[in-house]
């Protein structure tokens, strides 16, 4: 561990690895903003919940930072145009996800102006009430950019009413290669320091602590530098994957654990990440909604690796290019880090409020091995930062027993692929976890199906049962009503019938 680390983190990480981490590919340069692409592609799914509601229609002209589909529901966000120009198309288009399938994509044509919405802005963004403030972010569509994609303002409205105490801004960016949290602290601390006091004030957070891995100094230099005279604490953590999951952040710097399948809120810690503080200043200082973001382009196949600010949009193709092509046949297109990320078919698709990085990588980077029988080393156990057993849950998964697996703490599997990393039989671990929690969430969802079908015919029979009782009562009704008239009526005949004879009699 380095003497940094020994000296500010406060508890010793569990499990992890030390992957390559290749960031020395594109951690030099500064971030550059990429050339205006031809056409932007926005789609409307971006973020975790509903997906937003389409708000224009073809042909429409727009701003820079209008509203262009706003928020489908409590948890969602709402998108808006990159840069000024003419809403083009509204259709699928190929979304950022392994499977390349298509989803519902505003695009636009830039008209060359980049020409902002005008907006009215705080002269103190600190006069503004938390409530305002929660609901500016929520209207500026930030999300988290650490790629988890929740929107920020449920998270900040969450821990209102929770009563958290820390906030922790997470800038560990442990997956190898990617680069563009630590450009943006040595690049834009201010900022990010000033986003960091809203959140917590937004949040009613009194502790607020910027974790960073101890192999980005400079990073580490500039925002002690811009926490000055601020009661924001810069602590430096060891450099290790998965540091960068939340979990492994705030145990280290707090000692605190989430309970497994619990939340951060249960502890009083909210997380977010340097690039959402930096967003969520933008949005209050200046009224800018999320309209770009840092991504790296790295990876031995990229002609220039760097950092590029990006509208949302911008397709994978454009970075490439404007990172100066490919210098050889990539093996393997990834978006994100190539522990998390997603495996691309092709460059045809758009950059999204989630894209951290984009990597192109040679077949010598990605060396795929054949998987040998496990030698029971426990080397995945030592590994996994979730204290969990997976080469036990992977022979359970093996053998079809996805409750055994369950039982073993599958759900508390965070994807994060450090067992896979050290396995020395090269037993794809990870894919193994990944495919039962598909097929453990397939079931939940047939279950909820079924139960929910199950409601439907008991509300029905219940229904028929209802109506058929009610008819028979009717039914009741109506023949006790008939035989009280019937009554009332023989009684009349025979009162008559008196009344006449009593008069014949009479007379
Ligand atoms: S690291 Fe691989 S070989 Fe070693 S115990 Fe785990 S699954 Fe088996
Ligand atoms: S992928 Fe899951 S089981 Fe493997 S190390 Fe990460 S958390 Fe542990």
């Amino acid at each position: 561990m380095n003497p940094l680390s020994r000296l500010f983190s406060s508890f010793r990480p569990r499990g992890g690895v030390h992957p390559d981490g290749r960031k020395d590919l594109s951690a030099e340069p500064p971030i550059r903003i990429l050339p205006m692409p031809e056409f932007l592609y926005v789609p409307l799914q971006q973020h975790v919940g509903a997906p937003a509601r389409l708000s224009v229609v073809v042909g429409d002209q727009v701003l820079k930072g209008q509203l262009i589909g706003a928020s489908g529901g409590n948890i969602s966000a709402p998108v808006h145009a990159p840069t000024s120009g003419r809403i083009t198309a509204i259709g699928d288009f190929p979304s950022p996800h392994p499977s390349g399938l298509p989803s519902a994509t505003i695009t636009i044509e830039p008209d060359g102006a980049d020409r902002w919405i005008e907006v009215s802005l705080p002269d103190d963004p600190f006069s503004l009430s938390p409530e305002e403030i929660s609901a500016r972010v929520g209207a500026a569509g930030i999300v988290g950019l650490g790629g988890a994609t929740f929107p920020s303002a449920v998270k900040l409205n969450l821990s209102r009413k929770s009563g958290i105490s820390t906030l922790i801004i997470n800038g560990g960016e442990c997956e190898p290669y990617l680069t563009c949290d630590d450009r943006l602290m040595r690049e834009r601390a201010d900022g990010i320091v000033e986003g960091i006091r809203l959140i917590a004030y937004a949040a009613g957070a009194k502790e607020m602590l910027v974790g960073i891995e101890d192999n980005k100094p400079e990073a580490i230099a500039a925002m002690r530098k811009a926490a000055q005279g601020t009661e924001v604490q810069i602590k430096v953590v060891p450099a290790m994957y998965p540091m960068g999951w939340d979990k492994q952040m705030i145990q280290v710097l707090t000692g605190k654990e989430v309970p497994a399948e619990g939340r951060s809120a249960e502890i009083g810690v909210l997380v977010h990440n340097v690039a959402t503080a930096w967003a969520v200043r933008e949005a209050i200082r200046f009224g800018r909604p999320l309209v770009s973001r840092v991504v790296t382009v790295s990876g031995a196949a990229v002609t220039a690796p760097g950092n590029l600010e990006v509208p949302i949009g911008a397709l994978a193709a454009d970075l490439i290019k404007a990172c100066g092509g490919l210098s050889s046949d990539p093996a393997r297109l990834v978006l994100g880090g190539p522990m998390m990320g997603a495996q691309m078919p092709h460059l045809n698709v758009p950059m999204v409020k989630g894209s951290s990085g984009l990597l192109a990588l040679t077949g010598k980077e990605i060396g795929l091995p054949t998987p040998a029988p496990c030698i029971r080393c426990s080397s995945c156990v030592r590994a996994c930062p979730a204290g969990l057993l997976p080469l036990e849950m992977a022979a359970h998964i093996r053998a079809a027993d996805l409750a055994s697996a369950v039982g073993l703490g599958l759900k508390d599997c965070i994807g994060c692929g450090s067992c896979s990393y050290v396995c020395p039989a090269h037993i794809p671990l990870v894919h193994f976890f990944n495919y039962a929690k598909g097929e453990l969430a397939a079931l939940e969802k047939a279950k909820l199906r079924n139960e929910a079908t199950k409601k439907l015919a008991d509300t029905r029979q219940e229904r028929m049962q209802r109506i058929v009782r009610e008819r028979e009562e009717a039914a009741k009704l109506r023949a006790a009503k008939k035989a009280a008239a019937d009554a009332a009526k023989k009684a009349a005949a025979e009162a008559a019938k008196a009344a006449a004879e009593k008069t014949e009699v009479a007379a």
